[in-house]
């Protein structure tokens, strides 16, 4: 299929290109130590990745470990209930650790392990990339560190004691802010001194090729499967897809198995509070062009034109910027970008907990909450959601600022 000038029969493999640019969206701008370091990656990604001992170890992996092929099930009081628009979810709920982030977490650690690599280095913020790659970091036998601010630390008990118990190693980040962004720097620093021994393994579809590209690439099995799943349940594909999307590895991996079908596709961004800067982390939305974290892509920024703070009731989407490959297919108009807010997000939340007994991760429902509107703007037709992950992490938070409902 060729949209706006794009043919996407073999967009996979061009994009994207080899200095890692997705159109003008990506690319590498670091030091020229950090460039050597993840020169190494590219290159092993491209031969170690690409060989059939290391597929068929991930292909047994996934399904031995991971409980892959997740399944997707069918909403059928909750589709009742709006009216003739179908709705189904991708469960990544049902993915081990109960969410998306271990597909990508498992292919790098493997990727570490291959390349000869004694320990694995990452950042965390809300720490749910923190407890996946502590995860892989166990099942592979490679020691983990991962940096992350102190602010952090104490908001984030119940994942800090999870890496903890998982035999990783939590570095505490005290400079500055004391969050994401500091930590993000912290663990850069600490792996390029240290690259010969240890690789450092990135959370999103973000950071300086090949990450992005990366993470894509090991999450695509979400939207293999997906396709696969629902044109066998169903005869035919979706009318509409929706993901939610943060740092946009969970939407990366799901749309691009349908990128090349007449299927319309739908990023859902986090509106928080509101549209003033602060209240909301919608960078694709309300973001101007600029470089942070080692890539191009569309951020929102300060009046200093730093990454600006930024907001969302789901923690896992609170990152002032998005991948570079998104920014792209919104250049495009592949796929169409919107917002959705806290409230209407939390109303999804109990709503597919009580009718489907369900309970989503706050980040993917905002993509249930998003799919229910468009839902009724359609009338008629299907919606397969992907569920990036379970509620249970955000059960103590809900109690406390909505109690029961
Ligand atoms: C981290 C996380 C997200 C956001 O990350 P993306 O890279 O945008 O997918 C979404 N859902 C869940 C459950 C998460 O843990």
């Amino acid at each position: 299929m060729i949209y706006n000038g794009i043919d996407f029969d073999t967009y996979l493999k061009n994009y994207p290109d080899e200095n890692g640019y997705f159109g003008k969206y990506g690319g590498s701008y670091i030091s020229d130590d950090l460039k050597a370091a993840m020169d190494e990656i590219t290159e092993a990604y491209f031969t170690i990745c690409k060989s059939r001992k290391f597929i068929s170890e991930l292909r047994r992996i996934r399904k031995e470990f991971q409980g892959r092929p997740t399944p997707i099930s069918y909403l059928e009081r909750l589709s009742g209930k709006i009216g003739n628009v179908q709705l189904y979810v991708k469960r990544e709920d049902l993915n081990h650790t109960g969410a998306h982030k271990l597909n990508h977490c498992m292919g790098e650690v493997l990727l570490a392990k291959y390349m000869g690599k004694k320990k694995v280095i990452a950042e965390t913020g809300a720490g749910q990339h923190g407890v996946a790659m502590a995860t892989a970091a166990a099942y592979f036998g490679l020691e983990c560190d991962i940096y992350m601010g102190s602010v952090d630390i104490k908001k984030q008990a119940p994942n800090v004691a999870r890496m903890k118990i998982l035999g990783a190693n939590v570095v505490e980040v005290t400079h500055g802010l004391a969050t994401l962004k500091e930590a993000v720097d912290a663990a850069f620093e600490a792996y390029a001194k240290d690259y010969k021994n240890s690789m450092y393994c990135i959370g999103s579809v973000v950071g300086p090729h090949p990450f992005p590209m990366m993470v894509r690439d090991f999450q695509s099995i979400v939207g293999i499967e997906a396709r696969e799943q629902f044109v066998g349940m169903t005869g035919e594909l979706p009318d509409a897809i929706v993901a939610c999307v943060g740092g946009g590895s969970n939407a990366a991996g799901f749309f691009s198995g349908f990128l090349n079908d007449p299927v319309e596709i739908y990023g859902v961004e986090p509106l928080g509070r509101g549209t003033k800067l602060g209240d909301h982390a919608a960078s694709l939305q309300y973001g101007t062009e600029g470089v942070m974290h080692g890539f191009n892509s569309i951020m929102l920024k300060d009046e200093n034109g730093e990454p600006a703070p930024v907001y969302s009731v789901a923690s896992g989407l609170d990152y002032p910027s998005s991948g570079p490959e998104h920014a792209f297919l919104h250049e495009l108009g592949r796929v169409k970008y919107d917002v959705i807010g806290d409230d209407d997000t939390i109303d999804a939340f109990f709503e597919l907990s009580r009718t489907e007994g369900i309970i989503p991760a706050i980040e993917s429902a905002h993509a249930v909450a998003y799919a229910i509107k468009l839902a009724k703007e359609m009338g008629k037709g299907s919606i397969l959601i992907n569920l990036s992950g379970r509620g249970d992490k955000d059960m103590d938070y809900i109690i406390e600022q909505y109690g029961i409902r």
